[in-house]
């Protein structure tokens, strides 16, 4: 198959790779000082203003990677293209000891849930193109039916702060028989506001989860614009 459809890399398009060595070698990576709590970049340790205000219910949020080229092109090749085979084994791998380095005591992954509508459109998770290979590397069980979306919600996009919180608040729905008592990686791609994972934080707590680790395969901040991711 290779032969009449070569792979193209996820990043930056070169022929013949996946994810190729040079994208792989440009990670914009988050650096120190970041929240404790959230993991966005704060100006001196400690926690942010907004985790100071009012606490998320996740016991803390980290991401890999910064919003930006070549891990934005992935993400967007992962939701958008067909032939995408080998990509999502290809960042998982390489986020491993990452996550490895947060020494985090988890018993299972779980990626935040697409609507039914979306999922039947696209055919899959994008998130689960991770999820479940990072999930295997880690020898942790992945529950992907665990945590559903309940009712449909608009895309984020485009949408402020307080209009995300109130569009995926009690949108999502966990599963007592899978989660309780469970310490969980949560898994998401994108976090800019942090409103789907506190919204599918809660779902899980409501399930009886013991605690949720929320990880994101990259970060939207600050400078981002609000109408574009
Ligand atoms: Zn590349
Ligand atoms: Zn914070």
């Amino acid at each position: 198959m290779d032969l009449l459809f070569p792979p193209v890399c996820g990043g930056c398009g070169k022929v013949g790779f996946r994810w190729c060595p040079n994208c792989q070698g440009r990670i914009p990576r988050i650096v120190e000082p970041f929240c404790e709590k959230c993991g966005i970049p704060v100006r001196k340790v400690g926690l942010c203003e907004k985790c100071q205000l009012e606490p998320p219910a996740y016991r803390l949020m980290r991401s890999w990677a910064v919003f930006e080229s070549p891990i934005q092109n992935a993400l967007h090749t992962m939701k958008y293209r067909r032939n995408i085979g080998g990509l999502g084994d290809a960042l998982a791998l390489q986020m491993v000891d990452f996550v490895c380095s947060l020494q985090w005591k988890l018993d299972v992954v779980i990626p935040a849930p697409l609507g039914r509508e979306r999922l039947k459109e696209r055919g899959y998770n994008q998130v689960g193109l991770v999820a479940r290979p990072l999930a295997h590397e880690l020898e942790l069980k992945y529950a992907p039916l665990a945590l559903w979306k309940s009712r449909e919600t608009r895309s984020q996009v485009g949408l402020t702060i307080s209009q995300r919180r109130e569009n995926v608040s009690k949108a999502y729905q966990a599963n007592p028989l899978l989660v309780k008592r469970k310490s969980i990686l949560l898994m998401d791609d994108v976090a800019t506001t942090g409103s789907t994972i506190t919204a599918c934080t809660e779902a899980l707590l409501s399930a009886g989860a013991h605690e949720i680790y929320a990880l994101t395969i990259a970060r939207a901040l600050s400078h981002h614009d609000l109408t574009r991711v």
